[in-house]
């Protein structure tokens, strides 16, 4: 298989993917996002994967904050986008930016070089980026691109925020999605939906209603950018464990087996949104359970 790692790049067949980080490092008490969690169960796991997934000092999981730029022979793509900055967040959430913006223009392309923008779900890590402010106004940040929204996340979304108002995480759908779609920069499409010769995407529901994976392949090199179907290699070794952030925990178990079913013991990458390092890797069967294998950088 044609494909070739550095730290935050990878070539997969006759495209390159650059992971573009906004955040890394220790996030999450393992047991506050998975309720399902024994400490025997993740020490065990954790001792199967490497370092950079987890922090013993603090006793925390390690998850990065990115979005994924494809550059294919045709098209630039960006999946997810982040934070992203000068908005309304929570605490947590306001950590600095320019990370995220020296790297996507050490990938040597500009905002109008941007061809799509697909979020995989409309969580507030996921479209921050979609719009900046300029001159005090929140512009779509991609002027050139179709930001590929998923329809059926996008109407939950819509009558969610008429039903409740803003989301406690921040006013993400406010400021990051409806000025994309009222703006008409937004193809609202299918959840199972092809973008091009190379990607289709799929439904992937359970951490939201709506959430789609990304199925990469070209040359016989395959990936799926999995989104928040799995938020860390844990899971893998236990997809019974959804976490608190779920909005249907069972539909979620379902969907992460389904993905790991896919690709376990095959060539194809999974490259979820929020795993550290070198972000890919392959599912191998290990007896009865998963494990994963991160390819090396
Ligand atoms: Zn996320």
């Amino acid at each position: 298989m044609d494909t070739v790692s550095t730290s935050n790049t990878l070539v997969l067949g006759d495209t390159t993917m650059t992971s573009i980080v906004e955040r890394e490092g220790p996030y999450h008490n393992p047991y506050d996002m998975f309720p399902e969690a024994t400490p025997d169960r993740v020490e065990k796991h954790l001792a199967d994967l490497p370092s950079h997934t987890h922090d013993p000092a603090s006793g925390k999981i390690c998850l990065t904050f990115q979005s994924f730029l494809l550059q294919t022979p045709q098209h630039n793509i960006l999946i997810d986008t982040c934070v992203g900055d000068h908005k309304n967040r929570r605490e947590g959430l306001l950590y600095p930016k320019d990370r995220w913006l020296a790297e996507f223009h050490a990938a040597g392309i500009a905002f109008e070089d941007i061809d799509y923008v697909f979020c995989t779900h409309l969580h507030v890590d996921h479209v921050g980026w979609n719009t900046r402010l300029v001159d005090g106004r929140l512009v779509p940040t991609f002027p050139n691109a179709k930001y590929i929204i998923g329809r059926t996340e996008y109407e939950y979304w819509l009558d969610w925020n008429k039903e409740h108002g803003p989301h406690p995480s921040g006013t993400a759908f406010e400021d990051c999605v409806l000025p994309i779609v009222e703006g008409g920069h937004a193809l609202l499409v299918d959840d199972d939906f092809e973008l091009n010769d190379l990607i289709h995407l799929s439904p992937a529901p359970g951490h939201t209603p709506g959430q789609c994976c990304a199925n990469f392949h070209s040359n016989g090199v395959k990936a799926i950018f999995a989104g928040d179907a799995f938020h860390h290699p844990l899971q893998v070794y236990e997809p019974d464990w959804s976490t608190i952030k779920c909005s249907d925990r069972a539909l979620a178990i379902v969907t992460r087996r389904k993905i790991l079913e896919s690709c376990a013991d095959t060539e194809t990458l999974l490259i979820p949104a929020h795993f550290s390092g070198t972000i890919a890797g392959n599912v191998v069967t290990a007896g009865d359970e998963f494990a994963f294998r991160f390819i090396e950088g």
